[in-house]
Parts: structure tokens; C-alpha cells; sequence
């Protein structure tokens, strides 16, 4: 199955737009998805549940 990236295209500060390939199932690429895209939605989540993990051990 040939799954047919699309490229982020955010504008960077340089006037340009970005070349890198979006991640798949985001429009962006890892660089310039923001928090609310699926992807950094799970690692924000993650990141919770292990300072939560810590946090539990400490008690
Ligand atoms: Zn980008």
C-alpha cells in the first residue's frame, strides 16, 4: 500500500514554506505540529502518566 505523504508546508521564519513530510495522519511535520494534533496530544499524555507514575512512588 503506497501511502502518498503530503508535506507540511507551515511558513517558517525565513519567508519560505516547510519542505519536511508531514507525519501521517497530521498536516504538519514533527517539527511544526502543535499540541493539539493526535500526535502530540498522545505524547503530552504520556509524558502526564509518567510524572504521575513518579509523583504516586514518591508517597
Ligand atoms: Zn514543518
Amino acid at each position: 500500500m503506497a501511502t502518498t505523504q503530503s508535506k507540511c508546508g507551515a511558513p517558517t521564519k525565513s519567508g519560505g514554506s516547510c519542505r519536511r513530510r508531514a507525519m501521517v495522519g497530521t498536516s504538519r511535520c514533527e517539527l511544526h505540529q502543535g499540541p493539539w494534533s493526535p500526535y502530540g496530544v498522545a505524547k503530552r499524555k504520556a509524558e502526564e502518566a509518567k510524572k504521575k507514575l513518579k509523583q504516586r512512588r514518591k508517597k
